[in-house]
């Protein structure tokens, strides 16, 4: 309990100049004494409040406030009393000083802790962002190419970002809450009191930012759902179109290929014809119609089997 503070609260000496003078008293002023000094004896003042006093009432010495860097001085019964216990209240209020500058280093290391947590959501949110964005432009890539449609069905490769994002809303665990201790601000000196006040308003704000930061998560998660079920359904949309185009054509070409043949066929069996008419040869012979025939029948039913 090293005195840096050179008064006390609850004391205050009477100064030198305003004692009575020692040499003219004849009895001890403590009511309880009244010894009289008589011819030889000399009574002294009490450092604390200036009454002279007998050696006996002066038995007790202290450190007086107010002269912390002299010795202990001699004092009446009353006055080490009364010092003792301003001693004591200087002490306790130096106790709670020390508290509270404890309590304010570990909110300020908390106020730290919350400012980075803070900037990293704040990363990560931009982060989340980024991703958003890709998702975007992959839907409208997958819109395009549905418009165009002409492509394989097997066009399948789930886009990577849905996992990456799948695994960034992982990381928005709910944050951990710190509580802040609380003060006996009305036992706090007034610059302890204001500084609180000021990290209390502090903190306020942070958590304000905070609770912002999650609910713009929250609405990022939501979005990126429905951007990938967009994305899912777009999907089974553009495999559902390609089959159905696929297989008109699958049509249109069997049509056309049939359609061909028949015509290649009839002209063949006409330049037959006309062969064996210029050579004056008899009507074409009927097992060469006939295998003819087989072999068109059997291109057809090749070309449908397709
Ligand atoms: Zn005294
Ligand atoms: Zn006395």
């Amino acid at each position: 309990m090293s005195a840096t503070v050179d008064s006390v609260q609850g004391f205050s000496p009477v100064p030198q100049s305003q004692w009575p003078d020692a040499s003219k008293a004849k009895n001890c002023q403590m009511d309880a004494c009244r010894k009289s000094f008589g011819l030889m004896g000399k009574g002294s003042n009490c450092y604390g409040c200036g009454r002279v006093c007998c050696s006996a009432c002066l038995s007790q010495s202290m450190v007086i406030p107010g002269f912390v860097t002299s010795p202990s001085r001699p004092v009446c019964s009353y006055c080490a009393v009364a010092i003792a216990q301003a001693w004591e209240e200087q002490s306790n209020a130096a106790m709670r000083c020390r508290v509270l500058q404890h309590i304010l280093t570990e909110q300020t290391s908390q106020l730290e802790e919350l400012t980075q947590k803070s900037s990293s959501l704040r990363d990560e949110n931009e982060a989340l962002l980024g991703v958003k964005r890709k998702l975007e432009v992959d839907i409208e890539l997958l819109k395009m190419e549905s418009s165009t449609s002409m492509r394989s069905h097997n066009n399948e490769a789930s886009p990577p970002q849905l996992q990456r994002s799948a695994s960034m809303i992982t990381k928005f665990a709910s944050p951990t809450t710190t509580t802040g201790s609380s003060v006996d601000a009305s036992a706090s000196p007034q610059d302890l009191a204001k500084k609180k006040t000021q990290l209390d308003i502090r903190e306020a704000s942070l958590n304000e930012a905070k609770k912002k930061i999650a609910a713009d998560n929250a609405k990022l998660v939501k979005e990126r759902e429905r951007v990938a079920e967009e994305e899912s359904w777009i999907l089974q949309e553009l495999q559902g179109k390609a089959q159905v185009i696929l297989h008109d054509h699958l049509v249109d070409l069997k049509a056309l290929a049939i359609a061909q043949i028949e015509k290649d066929t009839a002209e063949l069996h006409e330049q037959l014809r006309q062969l064996l008419s210029s050579k004056e040869s008899p009507a074409p012979n009927a097992q060469h119609e006939k295998e003819l025939k087989a072999l068109q029948k059997n291109h057809i039913a090749e070309i449908k089997t397709l």
